[in-house]
């Protein structure tokens, strides 16, 4: 079904961002993307790219003026080691970010808003364990996210559901769990889990040392979802008429050292994991679907093995490049 209408999404020059412009033109919306930066490793397919500072109101004016429909996915974020380091300049950004981005989205006339929030909101009391009871919605209260990055999340979702019920804009909210794929960061200080891991694999194989670093025992365990389910998610969401905050992830447990070892695998290596010290927030997560599927009448598909096979090949080949480029 082609769409037609003028759409925004903020951190299009991000890794999320990146790929849902190039789904949304695909669809027929007419996109317009704004960021801080264009994106790093590809050109973007947006119709117009405003480089804004979504942090700045007027900005935000800009930003919004003119389309029917807002994504917002500009945040200042990274993974564990940025987002356990940097609490005082995330909960500062990514609250102006929110609250301007809204309030311009209002004034100008949008109609429907998609926020992007996280598993990070859920509850550190209910993550102590490596084999955790899979996550639903209604766990996020009473509230006691681990990091300020998930507060900031869990005051924008309030702020959608407020600016809904008293102004009227549609608003949605998805809560991501670890989204992974080509195009993501993967090395200089943000990137998560599984890009660290296919980074720190590539270069072992490339120097022929077959030893890692892991953060921690890693025994902690995650769920991980590829980014085209992760996008398809999305585009199903906004168009759903449903407004509560709704997990999208998958729901198999895995634990960091059997990620490794899964791509070690797909790397065709044997590497050895030697466990240091190092921020490995909560102990267990995993995403609960029984609401996406309800709701959305579909789930994440794309195996672990078939995400994490194509991105290690792309992260490889960074690898290589970036090698190359040192040395020449
Ligand atoms: P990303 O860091 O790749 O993209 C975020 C983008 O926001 C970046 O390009 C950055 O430049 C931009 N940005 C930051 N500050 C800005 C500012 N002041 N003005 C304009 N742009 C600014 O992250 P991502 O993985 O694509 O995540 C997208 C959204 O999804 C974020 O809101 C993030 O919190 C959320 N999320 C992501 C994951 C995941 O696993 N990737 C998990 C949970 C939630």
């Amino acid at each position: 079904m082609a769409y037609t209408g003028k759409v925004l999404v903020t951190g299009a020059g991000g890794f999320i961002g990146h790929h849902l412009v190039s789904e949304l033109k695909r669809q027929g919306y007419w996109v317009r993307g704004a960021d801080l930066k264009y994106p790093e490793y590809n050109t973007t397919d947006a119709h117009e790219f405003l480089q804004l500072d979504l942090r700045r109101w007027e900005h935000c004016v800009q930003a919004t003026e003119g389309v029917d429909e807002v994504y917002a996915l500009a945040a200042d974020m990274g993974g564990m080691g940025f987002i356990s380091a940097h609490h005082a300049q995330i909960l500062h950004n990514n609250s102006l970010i929110n609250l301007h981005t809204l309030e311009a989205a209002r004034t100008n006339g949008v109609k429907r808003y998609l926020y992007t929030s996280s598993a990070c909101v859920y509850p550190e009391y209910k993550q102590l364990d490596t084999q955790v009871t899979p996550l639903k919605e209604e766990d996020a209260y009473p509230a006691q996210p681990q990091d300020a990055y998930g507060w900031e999340k869990l005051i924008a979702e309030r702020l959608c559901q407020h600016y809904r019920e008293d102004y009227h804009i549609e608003t949605r909210i998805v809560r991501f769990h670890n989204i992974f794929g080509p195009l993501g960061t993967w090395d200089g200080g943000r990137e998560k889990a599984p890009a660290a891991i296919c980074r720190k694999v590539a270069v072992a194989k490339l120097n022929g040392a077959h030893e890692i670093d892991i953060w921690g025992d890693g025994e902690q365990t995650r769920s991980f979802c590829y980014i085209d389910d992760c996008v398809t998610g999305i585009c199903k969401l906004m168009r759903s008429t449903y407004t509560e905050p709704l997990n999208l992830g998958q729901d198999r447990l895995i634990s960091i050292n059997e990620l490794t070892d899964l791509v070690a695998h797909i790397a065709g290596v044997r590497i050895a994991k030697a466990h240091v010290p190092g921020p490995q927030g909560v102990r267990g997560r995993n995403s609960d679907n029984t609401r996406l599927r309800q709701v959305l009448g579909w789930e994440p598909a794309i195996s672990l093995e078939e995400g994490l096979a194509r991105t290690y090949q792309w992260i490889e080949t960074q690898v290589r490049q970036d090698v190359k480029a040192k040395a020449a």
